[in-house]
């Protein structure tokens, strides 16, 4: 499979990594669209949010159990924005779950 966020889980793809645990990475995006901007994804593949089921939904549990410690590592007391992509519509470019946490600025109200 060709998926470059199982890639940056591997080690075969470069990344900035903020955190880690058994079952969830994050690390900076490349494109930043705020100050702060990270990417929390499981470590296993699911494509996208539409992929989640009573098989997986641990995982997502455990990406917002890591979001709150990586948001206090990054500074980001004032708040911040937790937004995942879904498929074509939703704009998802990277088919491997992931929730944006951006930050360390007041973000714009409107999404669309
Ligand atoms: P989305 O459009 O929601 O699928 O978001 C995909 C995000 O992945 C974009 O914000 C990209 O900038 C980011 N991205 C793509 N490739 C990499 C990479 N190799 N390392 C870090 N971030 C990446
Ligand atoms: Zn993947």
């Amino acid at each position: 499979m060709d998926c470059i966020f199982c890639g940056i889980i591997d080690g075969q793809i470069p990344s900035e990594k903020v955190y880690e645990d058994d079952l969830v990475l994050a690390f900076r995006d490349i494109n930043p669209e705020a100050p702060v901007h990270i990417l929390v994804v499981p470590k296993t593949h699911v494509s996208s949010c539409d992929m989640i089921n009573g098989d997986n939904s641990s995982l997502v549990s455990a990406i917002f159990e890591a979001i709150p410690k990586i948001a206090a590592k990054e500074g980001l007391s004032n708040g911040y924005r937790v937004i995942t992509n879904v498929g074509e519509d939703g704009g998802q470019s990277v088919k491997h779950l992931h929730f944006h946490i951006l930050g360390g600025k007041k973000l714009p109200v409107h999404l669309c």
